[in-house]
């Protein structure tokens, strides 16, 4: 069997032809990053259900990583008792070698993080991701598809090794991104201020993800879809505006 290299991130197809009638095939990587799997006025994941089942296509293995919740039993039932609505298997954690498709639940993002370095998951599932698996994501899961955590909304409760993560795609986001409310008195940092810090010490874009939103993913091609505007964060720049549909330029 011949060694491949390793697939990048910015190409589309990768093809390795072994001898004239054998084609190995790296498919192109399909990811939906959700913002948050509750949105006021909606039922847990109702939302993003059309999104869901439209980016999955006929798949219906999806495994479920609980791992941002501390009660994995519990989360994971959960979510296959609102999946089997959808005609949704969900498939144990351990189980994602068979799965079709790996969904990765909002909680706690250092937690998530810590427990994926702890089961060697990290290198597993950027494997299965980049091989054609779907990758999807809700809140601390959209969190890791990007290059770091740094841009959680999360305390740090644990200590992962690293606040590396999948780096799926080449840019950090900000889930459940909040406008400042031009009323209220507090005066604590706005979250595009701390997005503005983030940018003192990194380069990386940042994506402020609002409820409603999602970024569907198919290789280097993003795109935001559902409800909300999102806004684009480019170092040294003003922030950009994407309404749903655009292309994220970057
Ligand atoms: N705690 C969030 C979640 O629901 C993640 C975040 O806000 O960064 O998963």
């Amino acid at each position: 069997m011949q060694t491949l290299p390793a697939p990048s991130t910015q190409s589309r197809y990768h093809f390795v032809r072994k001898r004239v009638d054998v084609c190995v095939c790296y498919a192109a990587m399909r990811l939906l990053l959700i913002s948050s799997s509750n949105v006021h006025g909606y039922g847990y994941l109702d939302h993003a259900e059309p999104f869901i089942l439209d980016f999955l296509g006929g798949r219906r293995r999806v495994a479920f990583i609980p791992f941002a919740a501390h009660d994995h039993a519990r989360y994971t039932g959960v979510v296959r008792e609102r999946m089997a609505k959808m005609n949704v298997e969900v498939l144990d954690a351990d189980a994602i070698d068979g799965a079709e498709a790996i969904f990765t639940g909002g909680g706690n993002t250092f937690r998530l993080l810590k427990t994926l370095y702890e089961r060697n998951l990290i290198g597993r599932i950027r494997e299965l991701v980049r091989s054609g698996v779907f990758y999807m994501g809700s809140s601390a899961g959209t969190n890791i598809a990007g290059p770091t955590i740094k841009t959680t909304n999360d305390m740090p409760i644990v200590w992962p090794p690293s606040l590396d993560a999948l780096g799926l795609v080449p840019f950090q986001i900000n889930p459940h991104y909040l406008d400042p409310d031009p009323a209220s008195t507090h005066r604590g940092e706005t979250r595009e201020e701390r997005i503005r810090e983030f940018h003192e010490e990194n380069a990386t874009p940042v994506v402020g993800l609002r409820e409603g939103g999602m970024l569907r993913v198919e290789d280097a091609v993003v795109r935001l879809v559902g409800s909300s505007a999102a806004r684009l964060f480019q170092r040294g720049q003003p922030p950009l505006e994407i309404q749903p549909g655009a292309l994220l330029e970057l």
